[in-house]
């Protein structure tokens, strides 16, 4: 070794022996760029595997065939590595052990010892030694775990694995909704299987707040995966020729295939054994430089904790970006330790695509800021991603935190179908320069209608972020009770979502029509995506009324219903009997295009276009706002048109209505004659059998093609409430008292008869379980399916002090009037 300080340009030490374990990303760019700052150094990289810097990131795309060629994910090869590098690579070679008194590492060459070769073994001196061990995918210590089904993927290997396990199987679970258990599913549906999506958390995307993953969940449903929240897996048990996989719920699994994906465990064995010094979850520790507590020992990637930018707090970020960067730092300051500069930590940026839509974050998140305690206010703005009158407008919406004491960014998400990894790159980029509310409002982007709008949704959130700041808009995020409700969409959009118990005004008459509210009482101002409800809370406080306006608007607080409607359902929601003929030539359909007009803009435009239908006749619709698809259905059925099909591609909705060829075949839902098929049935009673007859009755009508809607009321409510306990702030003690004291979902239902403290709900259990009758659990999932809509009476709910989060996702609130408009077009009207 020549250990005498060489200076060759600014490179010192050229002729380092450089060992560095784990040869893909982190490994492979430290020995990289170790290689483009000396020639003389001896670099030797050491992988377990028989592959080094392949894509692990698009492992998912081939299993879902959306990369063809298998050999387009190892973006180097041992040989080439060598030949274009001439860096020794080592694979199907281990590092069992690290000896850093005389400086060696202890390598396995897996293969002679898979022989039993007793010279397997063997030791590799270093000058400096790099760790890029990566990763490990977590594999919790449940029953039937070992089941060969279940699969874990990280490399090539595991993908090949996952790829032809699938091929032969037809359901698949996946475990884990977080970026890869999200990819897999996707590609998996790609494939047509049959899947299903189990996540602990009660949403989506755990590291995102709930109203940004909300839509990625809609679109999951929409697209046909089985998803449950909330509902941790608890062991897998074979079963004939499949394998069953228990939720923590007591919900049953049927799958032939498991894909794990529940996050990964730093590989810090090594470092440990080596004395090195560790961070949490046995993270190894570094300094600014990447450096382990051993100064001639770097490490860097998955295994590493280096720091947040924003709290400065040690923090693993397992994601290939950073990876790649500290792998480079380690090589600048392995030879040229004056010059090189040290990783400055993360903020946290990250995508993932999901079917049409695309999810990203940089920096903190909401609920992260409320767990830490700092303060923060949040902007949320809904915008086209570029001119709305440009094809291929789609809407894109847009939260951000910042700070209330200096304005600066601390954090932003957005989802939508096109355009967010630009506004996420913006914010981390404004994340990193320490950007304020006000550089983002006056951030100059680059524009032309194809791109972007001369005011960029960046722009625009800075706008709402200013107008916080300076008292012009108050924004709530949730629904304040003590507020009466001003509704300014235009009536046929609250007429199809309604807001109980809300003042409907439209917009443009509010100045006319201020009179009609009353001055006494405060107000909450709602609109579909929080912008005209602005414009209106800015109407009423000029004219002296204490007013607010819901952030967001109801699509994205999910106040009336899911931004992204279950489109999968073919069935036309009011087929038209085969008998009936149209009387004369069919006149041709009616193209509408609706891209790039924001809610409720694409159901006006149908309203006007389907009344100059002639009988028989298509209307044909593409919007790009993603509700449309439940608008429309809603449209259709409250006013008497055929919905023929509804689909989305590529961020848009398209959608086939039909005037009924004979006048008489179908009328409108409100019709006191409508074709009653449908069925209500109000849930009042709270116990298992009772609520189980009501879902066997919703899940037949639903069945028979009839729109269901089950109304839950007083102890029915038990039944939707989340297993575990959900924190609520300002509860009242009684309210709290309640929440103990009634029982918390289907799990926990007693029986109406022959309870006896539990015993004989838990026979029934096992009665129905051994007779294969299906359970509680099941036909509530059945019944999502199916899409009977689950009201629950907001009425009851203040009066036994529940809160919606404390209530399972997908439900809808509602009162009697929802009730009564429900009833009214159903043939059965049940009270159970
Ligand atoms: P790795 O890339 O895991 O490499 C570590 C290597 O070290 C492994 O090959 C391992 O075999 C080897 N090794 C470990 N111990 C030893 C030993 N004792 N001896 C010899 N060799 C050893 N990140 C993103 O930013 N965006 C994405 O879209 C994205 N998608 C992903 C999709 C999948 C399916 C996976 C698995 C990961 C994805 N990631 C993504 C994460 C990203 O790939 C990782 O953050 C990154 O690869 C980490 O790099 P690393 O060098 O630390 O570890």
């Amino acid at each position: 070794m020549n250990s005498e300080k060489q200076n060759l340009g600014n490179v010192i030490n050229p002729a380092l022996r450089v060992v560095i374990i784990g040869g893909v990303a982190a490994g492979a760019s430290a020995a990289a760029r170790a290689r483009r700052l000396s020639e003389a150094a001896q670099i030797t990289v050491l992988e377990r595997g028989p592959d080094v810097s392949f894509a692990n990131c698009g492992l998912p795309y081939y299993i879902g065939g959306e990369i063809a060629d298998r050999s387009r994910l190892a973006v180097q090869t041992p040989a080439s590595l060598a030949r274009l590098l001439n860096i020794e690579v080592l694979t199907r070679t281990e590092a069992v052990s690290i000896d850093r008194a005389r400086k060696v590492v202890v390598v396995r060459d897996l293969a002679a010892a898979g022989r039993g070769d007793a010279s397997a073994e063997r030791e590799v001196p270093y000058d400096k030694l790099v760790l890029a061990p990566g990763a490990s995918p977590l594999r919790p210590p449940l029953p039937g775990i070992d089941d060969p089904r279940i699969l874990t993927l990280r490399n090539l290997q595991d993908m090949d694995r996952i790829k032809a396990a699938a091929a032969s199987a037809a359901r698949v679970l996946v475990i884990g909704a977080g970026f890869i258990g999200l990819e897999m599913a996707e590609q998996m549906r790609r494939i047509g299987k049959t899947v299903t999506l189990a996540e602990a958390a009660e949403q989506v995307l755990p590291p995102l707040d709930p109203e940004i993953a909300a839509p990625v969940a809609d679109v999951l449903r929409a697209e046909g995966v089985d998803l449950f929240l909330g509902d941790a897996i608890a062991a897998f048990a074979p079963e004939g020729d499949a394998l069953v996989a228990s939720l923590k719920s007591g919900r049953k699994i049927t799958t032939d295939l498991v894909v794990l994906s529940i996050g990964v465990r730093p590989e810090g064995g090594l470092a440990a054994a080596a004395g090195l010094e560790l961070g949490a979850r046995g993270t190894i520790k570094v300094d600014g430089f990447m450096r382990t507590s051993d100064p001639d020992i770097y490490a860097g990637g998955d295994a590493v904790e280096s720091v947040d930018r924003f709290s400065g707090a040690p923090m693993n970020l397992p994601l290939g970006g950073p990876a790649n960067r500290q792998g480079r730092v380690i090589a600048d300051h392995i030879f040229r330790p004056g010059a090189a500069r040290p990783y400055p930590g993360h903020v946290g940026t990250a995508i993932v695509r999901v079917f049409d839509l695309a999810a990203g974050m940089a920096g903190w998140s909401e609920k992260r800021l409320v767990a830490a305690g700092r303060p923060y206010r949040a902007s949320i703005v809904t915008d086209f991603q570029h001119a709305s009158y440009f094809p291929g407008a789609v809407p894109l919406t847009l939260k951000l935190l910042w700070s209330p004491d200096d304005g600066r960014v601390l954090g932003a998400q957005a989802v939508g179908a096109d355009g967010v990894d630009k506004r996420i790159d913006v914010i981390a980029t404004a994340l990193i320069g320490g950007l304020t509310i006000d550089d983002l409002a006056q951030l100059e982007l680059s524009y032309a209608p194809p791109f972007g709008s001369a005011r960029d949704v960046v722009n625009t959130v800075g706008f709402a972020a200013q107008n916080t700041r300076d008292g012009l808009l108050n924004p709530v995020a949730t629904m304040p009770p003590e507020r009466a409700v001003l509704d300014v969409r235009p009536p046929e959009m609250a007429k199809l979502s309604p807001v109980p118990g809300a003042v409907v005004i439209p917009f443009p008459e509010l100045r006319g029509r201020l009179g009609e509210l009353d001055r006494a009482k405060p107000w909450v101002a709602v609109c579909a995506l929080g912008k005209t409800s602005y414009f209106a809370a800015r109407v009423l406080a000029q004219a002296g009324y204490d007013a607010v306006s819901l952030a967001g608007g109801l699509r994205v607080r999910g106040e009336v219903a899911p931004s992204v409607a279950p489109v999968k359902a073919p069935a036309p929601a009011n087929p038209l009997p085969t008998s009936v003929s149209a009387p004369g030539p069919v006149a041709s359909p009616v193209e509408l295009d609706c891209c790039g007009m924001a809610c409720p803009g694409p159901l006006l435009r149908v309203k006007a276009a389907s009344e100059a239908l002639a009988p028989g006749q298509e209307l044909a619709v593409t919007a790009s706002d993603p509700g449309f698809a439940r608008d429309v259905d809603a449209f259709a059925r409250s006013n008497g048109f055929e919905l023929l099909g509804v689909e989305r591609a590529k961020g848009l909705v398209k959608a086939r209505l039909r005037r009924p060829a004979n006048a008489f075949a179908l009328v409108p839902e409100a019709g006191a004659t409508a074709r009653r098929k449908g069925a209500t049935v109000v849930v009042f009673s709270g116990e298992m059998d009772k609520v189980m007859a009501s879902l066997v009755i919703a899940n037949g009508a639903a069945a028979m093609g009839g729109a269901v809607t089950m109304f839950f009321t007083f102890w029915g409510i038990n039944a939707l409430r989340r297993e575990h306990a959900v924190p609520v702030a300002d509860k009242t003690l009684l309210d709290r008292m309640f929440g103990w004291m009634l029982p918390r979902g289907l799990g926990a239902l007693p029986l109406s008869q022959m309870n006896f403290g539990g015993a004989g709900r838990r026979m029934m259990k096992y009665q129905m379980a051994s007779k294969n009758l299906p359970n509680l659990p099941g036909l509530l999932g059945a019944a999502r399916l199916v899409g009977v809509r689950m009201v629950v009476c907001t009425m009851s709910m203040d009066a036994m002090g529940i809160r919606a989060e404390e209530l399972i996702d997908g439900v809808e609130f509602g009162g009697v009037a929802d009730y009564l408009a429900s009833a009214e077009t159903s043939g059965t009207n049940l009270f159970v």
